[in-house]
């Protein structure tokens, strides 16, 4: 398919040319057609909050970090949406925390891991795990094609990074006592209320930040780490991820239609 040149002035221009990387993506396989509609009801809560990284998320990206550094095995679990839109990012950040990368389809077809692992060996991978010819254990409670994880990954994972994330799966990963991170542009998905630290932002602007919030904070003392974690309230960010929503919504709901037009902030 023929790649859609945007014009460098149209003002939706950053959204649009993500959109064209997920469309990519999809015509590749590393996409699912599902993923093009999840991708869509991110975009729509993106808008709710501005499309730009909230100082809430920036608190929830710092315990996340925190979380990773001070972790004894920490796994990314990796999906094709996430997989086409950052994959340089998603190596870098899995590579300087130490956090292998794991393959985990809800809608699995060779095809797409194949694709998949192709993508993040491009980006430099070097180890993926939860490939088919792995050894697979399996989450309990959870039925779908997801339940599968790779010992030596999430399996043994004592934190577990899951952008994007289902919510029965997130929940099934908290019965098991596993610290869950999630990045979610949706406060109240159950994926957001179930995990343990919810970043309320779009993945394409999350994972560089905390690439660069690695560097500084790998210095820090384990037991300033620790403390990071501790007191970071997860309720009370959530809460203030759905709190700028509205007061987003509602500075919208004041402006004249001229101001509209604008894109008046
Ligand atoms: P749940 O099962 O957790 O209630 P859901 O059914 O709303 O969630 P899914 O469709 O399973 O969610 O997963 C997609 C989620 O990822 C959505 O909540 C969507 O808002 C979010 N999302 C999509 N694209 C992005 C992105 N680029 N960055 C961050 N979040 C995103
Ligand atoms: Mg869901």
């Amino acid at each position: 398919m023929t790649k859609i040149e945007i014009p460098a002035d149209h003002p939706r221009r950053d959204s649009l040319e993500v959109r064209e990387k997920i469309i990519e993506g999809h015509d590749l396989h590393i996409v699912a057609t599902a993923g093009l509609l999840a991708h869509g009801r991110g975009e729509a809560f993106d808008y709710l909050i501005g499309e730009h990284t909230t100082y809430q998320a920036r608190l929830a990206m710092r315990a996340a970090v925190a979380a990773t550094l001070t972790a004894k095995h920490p796994v990314i679990s990796v999906n094709g949406n996430i997989c086409s839109l950052i994959p340089d990012d998603l190596v870098e950040f899995s590579e300087i925390v130490r956090a292998p990368l794991e393959i985990n389809l809800f809608y699995y077809r060779k095809e797409r891991e194949d694709a998949i692992l192709k993508a993040l060996h491009d980006a430099g991978a070097k180890d993926v795990l939860g490939t088919h010819d792995r050894p697979s254990t399996t989450i309990p409670e959870l039925s779908s094609n997801r339940r599968k994880v790779d010992p030596e990954g999430i399996g043994s994972a004592d934190v577990v990074i899951v952008p994007l994330e289902d919510g029965d799966r997130t929940e099934a990963l908290c019965k098991m006592g596993k610290f869950v991170i999630t990045v979610d542009l949706n406060p109240i998905s159950r994926t957001s209320v179930y995990s343990n630290i919810t970043i309320v932002d779009n993945i394409v602007r999350v994972l560089p930040i905390m690439v660069e919030m690695v560097h500084e904070m790998k210095k820090l003392p384990h037991e300033e780490l620790v403390r990071i974690v501790q007191e970071f309230d997860n309720e009370a960010n959530i809460r203030s991820a759905l709190n700028l929503m509205i007061e987003h919504l509602s500075s919208k709901a004041s402006q004249s239609i001229e101001e509209l037009k604008e894109g008046k902030k």
